[in-house]
């Protein structure tokens, strides 16, 4: 392969080469140096079997779907955290420029490396078998989910668990979520649809009741009205696929009902 203004490099093929326009050297952080291009993954058709599913992005979980299921994000195994935690005492030990401390840290960037590996290879899986089995996807657009869903938590839910959530694990979330979401709009292209998340979470997807108080905790959605009961992120995904939200492309802020999320009031205010 030819680079220019480097020249003629070898390279092992760890795939076909793809039809691509352009390509990017990296090397990342284990030292490994990547060709990668540039290309879209090929649309999969739809299964034509008239099915929609809702994915909502979850709390407790990585992704609910309004099928029901659960998908989790693959983090680091308790074995790699442990390991890593005791690299990181060897690298804050080690002197500077030292053998040892470089040693340590090239160890620290290999386990960190085969990570966001098995997290991309989870997305790509994912959003497969997704593209292929529903005909249309909707989920929430998330510049407007962004706004509404702090990481702090929502005003009848607040902060719980926030030192937990806070750092890795929330990071891990949103790049799995990111990536699901974006190899979503490219396997199944043309039949994404991104709604309002505007009350999704607290409306019952049997009986339409709207009320913050409904959402037990985090996990746990309870109907003050008809007594449903669901786990909160599946209860969400069912109300996403049902389209019961403003849809983001036809929705410009004055359609909104009146008696608006009380923590985007909030937000609005600060
Ligand atoms: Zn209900």
């Amino acid at each position: 392969m030819l680079i220019p203004k480097v020249g003629w490099i070898r390279l092992r093929l760890s795939r076909p080469v793809p039809a691509a326009k352009s390509y990017r050297v990296t090397r990342d952080r284990a030292g490994r140096w990547h060709v990668a291009f540039a290309v879209v993954p090929p649309a999969i058709p739809a299964p034509g079997n008239g099915q929609t599913v809702g994915i909502d992005r979850g709390v407790a979980v990585s992704a609910a779907l309004s099928t029901g299921e659960l998908l989790h994000v693959p983090g680091p195994t308790a074995r790699e955290q442990m390991s890593l935690r005791r690299l990181e005492r060897k690298l804050a030990r080690a002197k500077r420029g030292s053998n040892r401390r470089s040693r340590a840290r090239r160890a620290i960037a290999r386990l960190k490396a085969r990570e966001t590996d098995r997290r991309k290879d989870w997305a790509e899986k994912a959003s497969t078998g997704i593209a292929r089995r529903f005909d249309l996807i909707m989920f929430e657009d998330l510049h407007i989910k962004n706004m509404t869903r702090s990481a702090k938590g929502t005003q009848q839910n607040p902060g719980r668990n926030v030192g937990q959530k806070a750092g890795l694990n929330r990071g891990i979330l949103r790049s799995g979520w990111g990536l699901l979401m974006r190899r979503l709009e490219q396997k199944a292209s043309g039949r994404v649809e991104k709604i309002n998340p505007a009350f999704t979470s607290q409306r019952c997807s049997a009986c339409g009741q709207v009320d913050p108080k409904s959402r037990e905790s985090q996990a746990v959605f309870r109907c003050t009205a008809c007594g449903y009961a669901c786990h909160a992120d599946v209860n969400a995904a069912k109300n996403i696929a049902a389209g019961h939200a403003v849809t983001a492309r036809g929705g410009d802020g004055n359609t909104r009902p009146v008696n608006r999320e009380p923590h985007l009031v909030l937000q609005s205010a600060q």
